[in-house]
């Protein structure tokens, strides 16, 4: 096949393992960085050019996009889509995944677990806002934010309304959040391929620190998931639309909650914690699922 894998990063860690798996496997592979694409839309015949030139076919694309190119990286995408093209994740489901919110109304309309979680325009109300998430200590969180950032731990109602009153100062959209406190500051990261989890690794946030991210110097080792856990994130995972994504569950008394669904989520942490060649089973896998035309989420929002 001819796999295009779209990055900026042809050196990041997860681009390098995904050229290797793929020529490993015998197949054509090129990077192709997203913002340097441009395109045709109004023609009948929906085309994509780079760097000078038209972009020869690929069978499969797999979108590495980073999260402040998502509009434009998801534009092409798009437009990889309309000329036939497999994406391992789609446009839609990419969108879907960089909003916190909407996220995770489309989780709690399927029924998954998750933090009791309010949304609000308006720093007015913020007294019942408070009490309608259960009373401090909250999480709040930027609707956009990534590896942790923006994404703070307030302790009591005073803080809670400080953070609340800045970020609404600064026009940030937030959601405030129930702290799963008996979670420990750890949660589970599961990466899941299709219909099933194929790794996961419990990262724990170092001392003094509730945020588990690697890139906040966090720890990584094996998960064992337990079967609910892995029920969970795999139906996460569907619900958003992603053939490829890593979850991530927090163990909450009341059983598993779900955070986030990352639609690039990096393969080298969990690479390394786990020993296993995640690289080639996604291979693997668009070996199986790539069709011409195959889109999971088409037609919807
Ligand atoms: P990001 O997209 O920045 O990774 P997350 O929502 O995943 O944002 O939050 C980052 C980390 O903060 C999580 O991995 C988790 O360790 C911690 N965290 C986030 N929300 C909560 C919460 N409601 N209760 C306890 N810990 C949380
Ligand atoms: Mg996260």
């Amino acid at each position: 096949m001819k796999i295009g894998i779209l990055s900026r990063g042809p050196k990041l860690y997860s681009t390098r393992r995904l050229v290797e798996a793929a020529k490993q496997r015998d197949h054509e592979v090129q990077v192709v960085n997203p913002l340097r694409c441009y395109m045709n839309i109004t023609s009948q015949k929906p085309q994509i050019h780079y760097q000078g030139s038209e972009l020869e076919r690929f069978d499969a694309v797999i979108p590495r996009i980073g999260a402040s190119v998502t509009f434009y990286a998801t534009a092409v995408l798009r437009q990889f889509e309309m000329m036939g093209v497999y994406p391992l994740n789609e446009s839609v489901a990419i969108s879907r995944s960089r909003d916190k919110l909407r996220s995770l109304q489309l989780l709690s309309r399927k029924g998954i677990g998750l933090p009791v979680t309010g949304f609000a325009n308006h720093a007015d109300d913020i007294d019942d806002l408070l009490t309608m998430v259960g009373g401090a200590p909250l999480v709040i969180k930027l609707l956009e934010g990534t590896q942790g950032k923006g994404v703070v731990l307030a302790e009591t109602k005073k803080a809670a309304e400080s953070v609340i009153d800045a970020f609404s100062g600064l026009r940030a959209n937030i959601l405030i959040q129930e702290f799963i406190k008996e979670a420990g500051g750890a949660d589970l990261r599961c990466l899941v391929i299709g219909d099933k989890v194929v790794a996961a690794m419990k990262r724990t946030a170092k001392e003094g620190e509730f945020r588990s991210n690697l890139h906040r110097g966090g720890s990584a080792e094996l998960g064992k998931l337990t079967p609910m856990e892995r029920q969970t994130a795999v139906r996460a995972s569907n619900v958003m639309g992603l053939n490829l994504s890593g979850v991530d569950i927090l163990r909450a008394n009341h059983g598993p909650v779900v955070l986030e669904v990352n639609s690039s989520p990096g393969l080298e942490g969990i690479e390394t914690a786990t020993g296993k060649d995640i690289a080639g089973m996604i291979i693997e896998y668009i070996e199986k699922d790539a069709k011409y035309g195959r889109t999971r989420t088409k037609g919807k929002g």
